[in-house]
């Protein structure tokens, strides 16, 4: 009988397992062009050789020639001037930086930000869920929800406060305080993915159409002209 039963339990789990990995990864990279050929050779009237293939995120290292350093990076305990518009400066520390992070799914960022008013203005992060520690200053920081309602979540943080900006919602945090702040910001993917709004709206390469913005913004198009060419 106890045969039985951990014969139940052990396909309870198999099947669970199959259902855990039933779904697609998710991509690590904006976009992957399909190409049919391993090589990246792609076929058509010319031929067009890839420089690289990303399979998702990046190639693997043979393990066995890993080292410590891989997986290490120092240096996150050293300010940085914000010397910026916005007023705040990010220091990245994901795949790029940290080689071993590739395939684990995480990362983390510090971010400085200048006194009164420095911010970092309403991004996303397309592919990760952020959660940030404040560790000094006193940050208002902010999500809003999808449509229809559009409902803003807001909070002021002082040091050893933490928050949670859900996946793919735009968000922002401004320094309030007279001091420069300074926050961690964890996220769970190694590539999180950054789309500055005012950037990408305002300073696309090529511009979007001023009537389409003008529309959308409610703005008149010379304004909407103006912000195009400060972006
Ligand atoms: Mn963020």
């Amino acid at each position: 009988m106890e045969g039985v039963h951990f014969l139940v339990a052990f396909v309870l789990l198999a099947s669970a397992s199959t259902f855990v990995s039933a779904s697609d990864p998710s991509p690590l990279q904006d976009f992957c062009v399909a190409t049919n050929d391993e090589n990246g050779i792609d076929g058509g009237m010319f031929f067009v050789f890839f420089k690289k293939i990303f399979v998702n995120g990046k190639f693997c290292k043979d393990p066995t020639l890993a080292t410590p350093e891989d997986f290490f990076l120092s240096g996150f305990n050293n300010p940085r001037d914000p010397l910026n518009q916005v007023g705040s400066v990010v220091t990245l520390a994901n795949d790029e930086q940290i080689p071993g992070l590739n395939t684990l799914g995480i990362s983390i960022a510090r971010i400085d930000y200048s006194a009164l008013g420095g911010q970092h203005p309403p991004h996303i992060h397309s592919r990760a869920t952020e959660i940030l520690v404040v560790l000094e200053g006193t940050l208002r920081v902010g999500f809003v929800t999808s449509s229809p309602d559009n409902r803003l979540f807001t909070k002021e943080l002082n040091p050893g406060d933490v928050f949670v900006f859900p996946a793919g919602l735009i968000h922002f945090q401004e320094n309030i305080g007279s001091s420069c702040a300074v926050a961690l910001a964890a996220f769970n993917s190694q590539n999180p993915g950054d789309i500055a709004i005012s950037d990408a709206v305002f300073g696309s390469d090529p511009p979007i159409d001023p009537d389409v913005l003008a529309k959308a913004f409610r703005m008149d198009k010379n304004v909407v002209h103006q912000m195009q060419l400060r972006s």
